[in-house]
């Protein structure tokens, strides 16, 4: 079956007219099928928030799209004008920002804005929608007296919230939830990600989830993608990356932990630090941090390649660097 979402080569450059220009997303690819939820993980800075709003069509100056294309149903976004764009944006997709606190009109009534996106898109109308509403917020935690609201009465929490539950409200066919909870205390979190992921089984929507918390991601996620400077490093499905993470940068990441989905954590430290993105990247953007690079590392990355896994169906497949024939047992270079 074709994805709802094939990103192809996606390669996203800043270049601000003061300070170095960097390649924050670098040919990456990835697809996402209907009803998928994906994890998106990696360290601040690799470029997961720049990948996520390109492939929504939403990059900003000094950001570019430099290159690679998203389908979203066969359709390349890239290709369509604004015009073209809007109605495809709000109707197919709905989006939650790290830090965006403005998709809610200051100067309507909340449940105003919940009705037109709601009637916009769905044939409910009158008590049906005021229902529709109510288990909106049930969804976010927050009472139904802040129905009637003015968002200017919400706390900034409540206002995240309450975003979240108007991307919802669309009945999108994809969401992209960057950090859609980040700051609030870590249970409530926990509890509204989870009733998120239980709309999505039942609605059947796309989700890529993009989070420093790697506890809810696994927990959450069928399938997780691990970014690194810029790349995807390894794409895994959930069971199988615990079992058996490929990438050292992502045995590194899961390494001091169990089974993460136990409990709740953050990504903390990976000794060293990720490379400059404003200079080319020689060999693989991880070997200077590598536990386990050999000389050829530092010279040649070695290309990505599908791994077949020791994983629960067998036949899982991996997407992660392989040096190929010549790959040695490891060593420390
Ligand atoms: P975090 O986990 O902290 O949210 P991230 O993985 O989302 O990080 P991005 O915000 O996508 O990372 O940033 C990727 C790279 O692009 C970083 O080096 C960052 O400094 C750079 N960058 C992001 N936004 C801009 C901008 N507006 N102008 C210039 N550089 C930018
Ligand atoms: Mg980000």
């Amino acid at each position: 079956r074709e994805p709802l979402l094939d990103v192809r080569g996606l390669s996203v450059r800043y270049e601000p007219r003061l300070g170095p220009h960097i390649t924050a997303v670098d040919d990456v690819s990835l697809q996402i099928r209907e009803g998928e939820f994906v994890g998106l993980i990696g360290e601040s800075g690799s470029g997961k928030s720049t990948l996520g709003t390109a492939i929504l069509q939403l990059t900003e100056r000094p950001g570019r799209i430099s290159g690679g294309q998203v389908l979203f149903e066969g359709m390349d976004l890239a290709a369509m004008d604004e015009d073209a764009l809007r109605p495809y944006r709000w109707r197919d997709v709905s989006t939650v920002f790290q830090s965006s606190m403005n998709a809610l009109n200051p100067v309507t009534r909340i449940e105003a804005q919940f009705r037109d996106a709601i009637e916009l898109h769905s044939s409910l109308r009158g008590a049906a929608v005021t229902r529709r509403i109510q288990e909106l917020f049930d969804l976010v935690l927050i009472d139904h007296r802040f129905i009637r609201a003015y968002p200017h009465e919400l706390s900034g929490g409540m206002k995240q919230r309450v975003n979240l539950a108007l991307a919802l409200a669309d009945e999108p066919r994809f969401v992209l939830l960057d950090e859609p909870t980040t700051g609030l205390d870590v249970v409530v979190q926990r509890e509204i990600l989870e009733n998120v992921r239980a709309l999505q089984e039942q609605q059947g929507f796309a989700v890529l989830f993009i989070s420093h918390d790697i506890g809810t991601v696994m927990d959450l996620s069928d399938r997780i993608l691990v970014m690194y400077a810029g790349r995807i490093v390894e794409e895994h499905a959930t069971d199988d990356l615990l079992r058996e993470p490929l990438h050292p940068y992502t045995k590194g990441l899961l390494g001091s932990y169990g089974d993460p989905r136990q409990e709740t954590v953050r990504i903390t430290y990976v000794p060293g630090r990720p490379p400059d993105l404003s200079l080319p990247l020689i060999g693989c953007p991880f070997a200077p941090r590598c536990p386990e690079r050999i000389a050829t590392c530092l010279t040649d990355a070695p290309p990505l390649a599908l791994l077949p896994t020791r994983g629960r169906a067998g036949g899982v497949q991996a997407l992660a660097v392989d040096a190929g024939e010549a790959w040695e047992p490891p060593r420390v270079a």
